[in-house]
């Protein structure tokens, strides 16, 4: 983005914010916002006396991670962390019976909603981390606003786990902007989490297309971008996690694939 397009950004405000974000076919427009909901009471880190693990940086990575390394039969399956719980369990429950380990990029409303599942999620091996406090459109916001999208979710999950998360990805854009990278870099995160395979699973598709648009895109490597809250992603989890295997690709968090 220019300075130009900043400034003009600037001054659209946060509500053509989000309808800019809708115009511009973003890839990553899951479930309409929620109204704000309460904080969640300040009850410190649910269970287990051990904290999540802290946001680690990757030396020779980029500070945007689109993909990981090319020569490992590795890929991670990245999920926008909103929507029914039941649905947010049963994909957990499903990767978890093909040995899969996934990362969540919890938005924090959803945690105000449902705190206990970023336990569940940590206790189930996977990845955890930050998808902003309300899921608007990021990178047309005032660097106060976004800013405050940022450090509202990290608050959420420090207060839940006892960590911000290990990882940052902007709301409803692919790709960060400068500013919010550096916003991201401010409240802790080294990198932001983009992805090279997008599983169009959120347009509703059906299961058979999510499936393919993974299997037909996806390499060694590769970050994979799905939503929970939709029942076409628990459903084509069991046919996508075969496909995997029988190519010998491991599905491991995001941290493991950099590892
Ligand atoms: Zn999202």
């Amino acid at each position: 983005m220019t300075s130009i397009d900043r400034r003009s950004a600037l001054r659209a405000g946060a509500g053509a914010a989000i309808a800019g974000a809708l115009a511009s076919g973003c890839t990553d427009d899951g479930p309409a916002p929620a109204p704000p909901a309460p904080p969640a009471a300040p009850t410190g880190p649910a269970a287990g006396p051990r904290p999540g693990p802290a946001p680690r940086r990757f030396p020779g990575q980029p500070t945007e991670i689109v993909h990981g390394p090319r020569d490992r039969d590795r890929v991670a399956l990245t999920f926008h962390g909103q929507g029914d719980p039941a649905t947010a369990r049963a994909v957990l429950t499903e990767a978890e019976r093909a040995g899969a380990r996934i990362t969540v990029l919890a938005v924090g409303s959803w945690l105000d909603e449902h705190p206990d599942l970023a336990r569940r999620i940590l206790d189930g091996g996977h990845d955890l981390g930050n998808h902003t406090q309300r899921h608007l459109g990021i990178s047309q916001m005032s660097e106060t606003d976004a800013s405050a999208e940022i450090t509202g979710c990290g608050e959420r999950l420090l207060r839940l786990t006892g960590s911000i998360g290990t990882w940052f990805r902007p709301s409803r854009t692919r790709n960060s902007t400068p500013l919010v990278t550096a916003l991201a870099q401010q409240a802790g995160y080294p990198h932001v989490l983009s992805y090279d395979v997008d599983s169009l699973d959120f347009t509703s598709p059906g299961a058979t297309a999510v499936t393919r648009n993974i299997t037909g895109q996806i390499q060694r490597g590769s970050v994979v971008s799905l939503h929970f809250g939709y029942t076409d992603t628990v459903a084509a989890l069991p046919a996508l996690l075969a496909d995997l295997d029988r190519r010998g690709l491991r599905a491991v968090t995001t941290t493991e694939l950099l590892s």
